[in-house]
C-alpha cells in the first residue's frame, strides 16, 4: 500500500512549502468531467496526495474520488463514463488540516433538503474548530476531519432560503483563505476571501464557464482566460450566464492580500496572478537578488526547478554565465513509493545530482527558492562541494522564512524553520557555504511590481517572511476588519 505521507512526488523533499490544494470547475461543456481531469492535471503540483471530481448530469451527481495523481486515476475512459454531465468541480489535495484519507478527499458532497451541493477547497480555515464545536453541539454529524466539511454544515443549518443566501450565510461565518468551487443542481458557484489569499481565475471554452485555480488550468484546455475572480467575490455561474455577488461589500477587494509566496515557488511558472507572469516576476526576483547581494564567481547554477527563473535572472542582471551544474531526475520516487529507510537516507540525491563538468574548480552561486529546514540545503552545498567546487555562495529568492503559514499551505511550526532560529550568519555556517543572502521584503515586492512593502497595509500576505498575518474578521452586518491572526484563539 502506498505510503500516504511521503508521496512519490516529495521523496525526500519535507524541507518545502507545500502548496495544500488546487481547484477547478466547469459549466456548460459535455465533456465537463474529462476537462476537469485535464485541468486538474495541469494543477498538479499544487496537492498530489489524492484528486477527485463531482458531476452534475441534470438528473444526479456522481463522485469519483482517488488517491494518488490525476494520471494514475482520471485517464481511463471508464472512469470519465462515471462522470457525465456538463457541470462538474475538481480538486486536488495535499493534505494537512484534518489530515490523509479517503473521506477527506475533495469534492465534498451533501444532501441538502433542496438538492445535492459538492464543495472544493483551496485554502485553510482559521476558526474551523470553534465552528465545529459548535455545528456538533447542535446536532451535526461530521464525516471527515477536513476543515471544508465546516462550510457544507454551514449551508446545511442556515435559515436563510436559497441556495446562494445560504452559501453567503457560511461565508459570513467563516475565518481564513478560501478559494472555494461549488456546484449545485443549477448553478456553478466560486468565490474567494476578502483578503484574496489563495487564487481563483475565470475562463471561457467555447461558451463554457471555467473557474481554476491558476491560468494553467484553463491553458491546458483551451480556454480564454477571462478575469480573476475578485478578492471577497462570489461569481454564481447558472444557464442565463455569470453574476457577480460582493457578499462583504465593496471593501474586500482594496485590502487584497494575494499569497506574495505563490510567485516564489507554488505557482506554475506560466501561470499568471494579478496579470503578472510568475516566470518573469521570478527572473525579476532573481535581478533583484543579484542587485542586492552581488558576488565575484564564475557560474550562476540553480537549485532545479524552482530556482530556475530566478538563477536565469540573477546572471543575466550579474554577467555572470548561467550553467546547469545541477541535474533533476524528474521521475524520483515513481520507483520508490515506498522508499525503505536507506534508500530515503539517501535523500536530496535521489532527486538531484552535481554536474561536475560545470562545478569543478569553479566559484559557484546557487540560487534557491527558500530555505525552509536547510536539511535540503544543506545536502546540495556538500553535494556541489564534493563536485569540486572551489567556493559555494547561495543565494535566497525570497526574504528568510521565519514564520509557519495558517492560510493553506503545509509549513513545519515555526521552531523548525531554519530562520526562525539562527542569524544568517549562523544558517551560512550550518549548510557550509562561503556566503548566503536573501533578497530583502522590498526587492520582493519591486519584483512584484510595487515600489516597496505598504508596511502600514501590506499589498500581499508575506507572513511566513515578516509574521504579519492578516485576517478578516466579518460580522453579521456584512463589515470586515482587518485583524491580526495572532488574536485569535483557535489557529489550527
Ligand atoms: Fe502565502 Fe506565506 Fe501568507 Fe502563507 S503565510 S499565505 S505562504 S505569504
Amino acid at each position: 500500500m502506498m505510503n500516504f505521507t511521503t508521496h512519490p512526488f516529495d521523496a525526500g523533499d519535507d524541507d518545502r512549502f507545500h502548496e495544500e490544494c488546487g481547484v477547478f470547475g466547469v459549466f456548460g461543456a459535455q465533456n465537463a468531467a474529462a476537462l476537469t481531469a485535464l485541468g486538474l492535471h495541469a494543477l498538479q503540483h499544487r496537492g498530489q496526495e489524492a484528486a477527485g471530481i463531482c458531476a452534475f448530469d441534470g438528473t444526479q451527481f456522481s463522485t469519483e474520488r482517488h488517491v494518488g495523481l490525476v494520471d494514475d486515476n482520471f485517464t481511463k475512459p471508464s472512469v470519465i463514463a462515471r462522470l457525465p454531465g456538463d457541470r462538474a468541480i475538481g480538486h486536488n489535495r495535499y493534505s494537512t488540516t484534518g489530515g490523509a484519507g479517503i473521506r477527506n478527499i475533495q469534492p465534498l458532497f451533501a444532501e441538502f433538503a433542496g438538492g445535492g451541493f459538492a464543495v472544493a477547497h483551496n485554502g485553510n480555515l482559521t476558526n474551523a474548530m470553534t465552528l465545529q464545536k459548535e455545528l456538533q453541539r447542535r446536532g451535526s454529524i461530521f464525516q471527515s476531519t477536513s476543515d471544508t466539511e465546516t462550510i457544507l454544515h454551514l449551508i446545511a443549518t442556515s435559515s436563510r432560503g436559497p441556495l446562494v443566501d445560504r452559501v453567503i450565510d457560511a461565508l459570513h461565518r467563516i475565518e481564513g483563505a478560501y478559494s472555494l468551487v461549488c456546484i449545485s443542481e443549477k448553478k456553478l458557484i466560486g468565490c474567494r476571501d476578502p483578503l484574496g489569499i489563495r487564487p481563483l481565475v475565470l475562463g471561457d471554452i467555447n461558451g463554457a464557464t471555467v473557474v481554476a485555480s491558476e491560468t494553467c488550468a484553463l491553458d491546458i484546455i483551451g480556454a480564454r482566460f477571462v478575469r480573476e475572480v475578485e478578492p471577497g467575490e462570489m461569481v454564481v455561474i447558472t444557464e442565463d450566464g455569470i453574476e457577480s455577488l460582493r457578499p462583504f461589500g465593496a471593501q474586500g477587494s482594496q485590502r487584497s492580500r494575494f499569497c506574495i509566496f505563490e510567485y516564489v515557488y507554488f505557482a506554475r511558472p506560466d501561470s499568471v496572478h494579478k496579470g503578472t507572469s510568475v516566470y518573469n516576476v521570478r527572473k525579476r526576483i532573481g535581478a533583484e537578488l543579484a542587485r542586492e547581494m552581488p558576488v565575484d564567481a564564475d557560474v550562476v547554477v540553480p537549485v532545479p526547478d524552482s530556482g530556475v527563473p530566478s538563477a536565469i535572472g540573477f546572471a543575466e542582471a550579474s554577467g555572470i554565465p548561467f550553467d546547469l551544474g545541477i541535474i533533476r531526475n524528474h521521475y524520483v520516487g515513481r520507483t520508490f513509493i515506498e522508499p525503505s529507510d536507506s534508500i530515503r537516507n539517501m535523500g536530496v540525491k535521489l532527486k538531484h545530482n552535481a554536474n561536475r563538468a560545470v562545478i569543478a574548480g569553479k566559484r559557484v552561486v546557487l540560487v534557491d527558492d527558500s530555505i525552509v529546514r536547510g536539511t535540503t540545503s544543506l545536502k546540495i552545498v556538500q553535494m556541489v562541494r564534493d563536485a569540486g567546487a572551489r567556493e559555494v555562495h547561495m543565494r535566497i529568492a525570497s526574504p528568510p522564512t521565519t514564520d509557519s503559514c495558517f492560510y493553506g499551505v503545509d509549513t513545519p511550526e515555526k521552531g523548525k524553520l531554519l530562520a526562525s532560529r539562527m542569524s544568517i550568519a549562523e544558517m551560512a555556517n550550518y549548510i557550509n557555504v562561503d556566503s548566503l543572502s536573501f533578497l530583502s521584503i522590498d526587492g520582493l515586492y519591486r519584483a512584484v511590481g510595487e515600489a516597496r512593502r505598504n508596511n502600514e497595509m501590506p499589498q500581499y500576505c508575506d507572513a511566513c517572511f515578516t509574521g504579519d498575518y492578516p485576517t478578516v474578521l466579518t460580522d453579521r452586518n456584512g463589515n470586515s476588519n482587518v485583524r491580526q491572526l495572532s488574536l485569535l484563539s483557535d489557529v489550527s
